[in-house]
């Protein structure tokens, strides 16, 4: 069995190549060669004589998935990638394209175990954490296949990023390297449904990454209702941990708020909301509100708001000095945005 290069840190690789490469510059050389030139093949190590480069063949894998579907929107310029793992299953990234800023919305599961009522990767029985090369891959390929050089990363595909804690520090270590990716931390977003220990954690980390915080509910009641398995984590907990996260890292935390007309979407909902976010101190410049219109669905039960009443929501939140956002619907046609990401 070769070893999947992208799962080892460098030092991890250091050890594994002992025999093939004993001299630092060589190793920086191939750091280079798979994580700034994202070249997937050892053959292209130019800088790399021919024997080290067949010794690393023999011996490493550089890629794991294979895209085995590519949509691209008619709408907007993003592109849906469905990617094959090497045991068969089907994970899912999203090519976003901003102002001439690219970002990339990844995996971090198959399958996901929250299994929330209105999302379709909760409809896809969970399977496994993705290892830290299978997270970073999706970058690397989608960087490949766009030609475009990817500035932004958002944790918002298919899984729940703090329920695979470990690939997921990895992963953030690899896109902060300015040895590996080199993308600044501002543009990097974690969301996450609200697994309270694993945020406590990946503050005290300190990497200053963006946070996104599922909220979609004022009530607690309501929030076990549509996030079928939240393991037992309570929204005041999951607002301290958010308030924790951004006092320890003085970085920015999102709240975000699915829209479902009829279920969550009342003017009284928009004032608990205004009303729970100043009582955790929640109300400042760090912290902004994303309102996501629900993204219609087949065989879910639930219904978009209407244009007024999202419009109405955002007043009520504004007036309360919050900072809102209602997010944009990219690649709606191809079922590539949020939520919608299945089969
Ligand atoms: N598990 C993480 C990462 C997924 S992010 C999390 O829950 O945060 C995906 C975002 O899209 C979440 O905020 C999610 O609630 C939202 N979403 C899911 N289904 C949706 C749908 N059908 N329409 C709009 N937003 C949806």
């Amino acid at each position: 069995m070769k070893n999947y290069i992208l799962d080892m840190t460098d030092n991890q690789f250091k050890v594994a190549a002992k025999s093939i490469i004993d001299k630092d510059y060589r190793l920086n050389q191939v750091i280079k060669w798979v994580y700034r030139n994202k070249s997937d093949s050892f053959e292209n190590f130019t800088n790399l004589p021919k024997h080290i480069r067949e010794r690393l063949n023999e011996k490493f894998l550089l890629r794991t998935l294979k895209i085995v579907n590519k949509e691209k929107s008619k709408i907007d310029n993003t592109i849906r990638y469905t990617f094959q793992t090497l045991d068969r299953k089907y994970i899912f990234a999203v090519f976003l394209s901003v102002n001439d800023r690219s970002s990339v919305c990844i995996s971090s599961q198959i399958g996901c175990p929250v299994m929330c009522a209105f999302c379709y990767s909760g409809k896809v029985k969970f399977i496994r954490n993705l290892s830290r090369g299978e997270i970073i891959e999706q970058v690397l390929q989608i960087e490949n296949d766009t030609g475009k050089r990817i500035t932004g990363v958002l944790f918002m595909g298919m899984g729940e990023p703090m329920l695979n804690f470990t690939s997921t520090v990895f992963v953030l270590n690899s896109f902060l390297s300015n040895k590996e990716f080199g993308i600044s931390k501002r543009h990097i977003t974690v969301s996450s449904v609200g697994i309270v220990p694993a945020i406590k954690k990946l503050a005290d980390k300190n990497f200053g990454v963006r946070l996104a915080l599922s909220l979609h509910a004022v009530d607690e009641k309501l929030r076990e209702r549509l996030i079928s398995n939240n393991f037992g984590f309570r929204i005041e907990d999951i607002l301290d941990a958010g308030k924790y996260y951004i006092k320890r890292t003085n970085s920015h935390l999102t709240i975000e708020y699915t829209l479902l007309k009829g279920i969550n979407n009342s003017m009284a909902d928009a004032h608990k909301l205004a009303r729970l976010l100043k009582r955790h101190e929640l109300v400042n410049s760090n912290v902004n509100v994303n309102l996501i219109p629900l993204n219609s669905l087949v065989n879910v039960k639930f219904q978009p708001p209407e244009h007024d009443s999202v419009q109405k929501f955002k007043d009520i939140l504004r007036f309360s000095r919050m900072t809102v956002n209602i997010r944009q619907q990219k690649g709606i046609d191809i079922n590539a945005a949020c939520g919608q990401l299945g089969y």
